[in-house]
C-alpha cells in the first residue's frame, strides 16, 4: 500500500516543524529517513501515522485522506514503532504482542480469537520471539525487547510499518537483527516500510530509497546511493566523510575524525 505526503506543513507554539513535505512511500518500497536531531523526522512520522492531526496539507494511505479515516481503519493498514516505548508492567511478550490487536477488537470482546492469535503467533515467530512469548518484556535484553515491540506493530498485521529510529541503543548483532527482520517482512509480505536512520550506512545497505530532512523540510529525495553522497553529508551533518566501495559495489560512509 501506498503512503503520501502532499504539502504536509506543521507548527508548534508559532514555530515551523515541518515546511511543505512532500513524499510518495510507494508500495513495497523500504525508505531510510535521514536527517540530524530536531530536523522533525519523528514530527514526519506521527503525521504519516495520523497520530497527530493539526498538521497543514494532506497524507493519503492507499489514496484515501487520513483525515477521514477512523481510527482503528488506519491501524489495520499501518502500525508504527515509535522512538520509544514502553510496556506496563507484568507485560508478558505474548500480552505485549497481543495489543497490537486492538484495532480488530470492539468494545469489550474479540471479534475474531482465532485470527487474533494467529497474527500473534506469526508476529513472534517473524521476530524470533516464539521461545520467549511467557517472559516478561521488562527481564528482557534490549535487542529482545525491540524485537517484542516490532512484534506488537506485525500482530496489526499492516500494509505500511513506520520505524522510528529501531535500531538505536542496539549492539551491531542486534542492530542487524533488527534490519534482517525489516527487510524479511518487506520481501516475503511486501509490506512498504518508512524507517528513520540515524546510520547512514544501513541506509545505504537497506534501504531502496531516502528521504533527507533538514530543518523541517526535504533536503533530497531518491536512490540512497545517489542520495546520500560525502557533499549531501557535509551541507546536512556539517561532518566531513569519505565514501568507498565495497565489494558489492555499494557505497559505505566514512565520517573523517
Ligand atoms: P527529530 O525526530 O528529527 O530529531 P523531532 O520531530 O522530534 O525531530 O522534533 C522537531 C522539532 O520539534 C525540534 O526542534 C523539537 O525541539 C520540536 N518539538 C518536537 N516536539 C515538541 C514538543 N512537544 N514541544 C516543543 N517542541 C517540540
Ligand atoms: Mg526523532
Amino acid at each position: 500500500m501506498e503512503l503520501k505526503a502532499e504539502n504536509v506543513s506543521f507548527n508548534l507554539k508559532g514555530k515551523s516543524i515541518l515546511q511543505n513535505v512532500s513524499v510518495t512511500f510507494c508500495e513495497g518500497r523500504r525508505t531510510a529517513i535521514i536527517g540530524p536531531n530536531g530536523a522533525g523526522k519523528s514530527t514526519l512520522l506521527k503525521i504519516l501515522a495520523g497520530l497527530n492531526e493539526n498538521y497543514g496539507g494532506n497524507v493519503f494511505l492507499g489514496g484515501e485522506n487520513m483525515r477521514k479515516l477512523k481510527r482503528k481503519d488506519i491501524a489495520k493498514k499501518l502500525a508504527i514503532l515509535p522512538q520509544t516505548n514502553a510496556a506496563p508492567p507484568d507485560t508478558t511478550v505474548e500480552h505485549l504482542a497481543d495489543y497490537g490487536r486492538f484495532p480488530y477488537r470492539g468494545m469489550f470482546a474479540a471479534a475474531d480469537p482465532k485470527a487474533d492469535r494467529e497474527a500473534v503467533e506469526w508476529a513472534l515467530s517473524v521476530t524470533n520471539l516464539t521461545k520467549f512469548a511467557a517472559r516478561q518484556v521488562m527481564t528482557l535484553s534490549g535487542g529482545e525487547r525491540q524485537r517484542a515491540f516490532i512484534a506488537m506493530a506485525l500482530a496489526q498485521r499492516p500494509q505500511i510499518l513506520l520505524l522510528d529510529e529501531p535500531t538505536t541503543y542496539l549492539d551491531i548483532a542486534h542492530q542487524l537483527d533488527v534490519m534482517n527482520i525489516i527487510r524479511k517482512v518487506n520481501a516475503e509480505y511486501g509490506m512498504t516500510v518508512v524507517m528513520v536512520l540515524h546510520d547512514i550506512n544501513h541506509a545505504l545497505q537497506y534501504a531502496d530509497e531516502t528521504v533527507i530532512v533538514k530543518n523541517g523540510a526535504v533536503f533530497a529525495q531518491g536512490e540512497p546511493q545517489k542520495v546520500l553522497t560525502a557533499a549531501a553529508i557535509k551541507e546536512v551533518f556539517g561532518v566531513t566523510a569519505e565514501v568507498f566501495r565495497n565489494e558489492n559495489g555499494k557505497s559505505v560512509l566514512m565520517p573523517q575524525f
